[in-house]
């Protein structure tokens, strides 16, 4: 693998196969933390960038957590202080950064497409999606999958409510892609106003009620509303979407079991109540976790069977 733009264009068995190394990486990191073992050499000297053009809090450090106990070296590009604040370019920062040694960038943008376009631009180095505008999110649909596959010890041909701001979310259209690729039975449910146009072309359920869209799921999957990214109001109120679509501990009866997911942050009491993200279904913490798993498996999996 030289780059992971997105979800759309890897197949079935790729994605299992990121999966295993995850899993394995799970297991060890855990003991890390337990037993404080040393990092592993397997990235050693090796640069990686963490160019983030968009705020981040779980996905950005668990890149720089995952390169570290690779050995790597990670730097984190500080928008705020750089020359991007002058004029610079996003073609003439990457090509800059690239000079200076980078092996991989791991690029957050507003713009969906920039992964894509970096990858062109960049001579050498690697890139990694780390959300692009409303296109995709592959590091997060890859870390609940693994989620999923450490909960359930399957992950594939089992059934998803995915709520919320599915228009505007990457990570709704990466789980949508690859979902589909294991057989799964996806629904989607938000207002109309907040369903992509062609959501047809997509081989989902659609949704408008959250009680009928969870019935009997294996995996609710809560998304934020992305204010940030809403030029105009999809509906008449914060509080008038929270009557509708906010999970409370009352309608986790009617999927008994299910995995209750969210792919951060949340907006407690918005999308969820407080003590449905506190509550026993709640695998909120373990998918943080997951991830730090995950992109080492996605770092290791790019730098490491490269040609040096
Ligand atoms: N953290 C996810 C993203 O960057 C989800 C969200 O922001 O709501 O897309």
């Amino acid at each position: 693998m030289k780059h992971l733009l997105g979800l759309e264009s890897l197949d079935r068995e790729e994605i299992l196969s990121l999966l295993k190394k995850g899993k394995e990486y799970r297991e060890w990191l855990d003991e890390v933390y337990e037993k404080r073992r040393q990092p592993l050499p397997h990235l050693k000297g090796r640069r990686i960038c963490l160019l983030f053009y968009e705020p981040s809090t779980r996905t950005r450090h668990s890149f720089e957590i995952a390169g570290r106990l690779l050995e790597a070296d990670v730097t984190s590009f500080s928008l705020a202080v750089s020359s991007v604040q002058k004029g610079e370019s996003f073609k003439d920062t990457l090509l800059t950064l690239e000079s200076m040694g980078f092996d991989l960038f791991v690029i957050r943008h507003s713009y969906s497409g920039a992964c894509f376009y970096a990858s062109n631009i960049l001579r050498r180095a690697s890139v990694v999606n780390a959300g692009d505008g409303m296109h995709e999110h592959p590091t997060q649909t890859l870390l609940d999958l693994l989620t999923i596959y450490r909960a359930r010890n399957k992950v594939e041909g089992l059934r998803i409510a995915i709520v919320g701001d599915i228009l505007h979310s990457r990570v709704a259209r990466s789980a949508i892609f690859a979902l589909n690729k294991l057989n799964w039975n996806i629904h989607i449910c938000a207002p109309p106003t907040l369903l992509p146009k062609d959501v047809e072309k997509f081989n989902v359920k659609v949704f408008h009620r959250l009680e009928e869209a969870i019935k009997d799921v294996d995996v609710i999957y809560m998304l934020r509303i992305q204010r940030e990214r809403q030029k105009e109001q999809f509906f008449p109120s914060l509080e008038e979407y929270s009557r509708l679509y906010r999970l409370t501990s009352q309608h986790l009866s009617l999927a008994p079991g299910a995995m209750v997911m969210h792919p951060g942050p949340v907006n407690r009491g918005v999308e969820m109540e407080g003590t449905v993200v506190d509550g026993g279904e709640s695998f909120i913490l373990d998918q943080v976790r997951n991830g730090v798993a995950i992109r080492m498996a996605i770092l290791h999996s790019i730098l490491g069977e490269e040609k040096r």
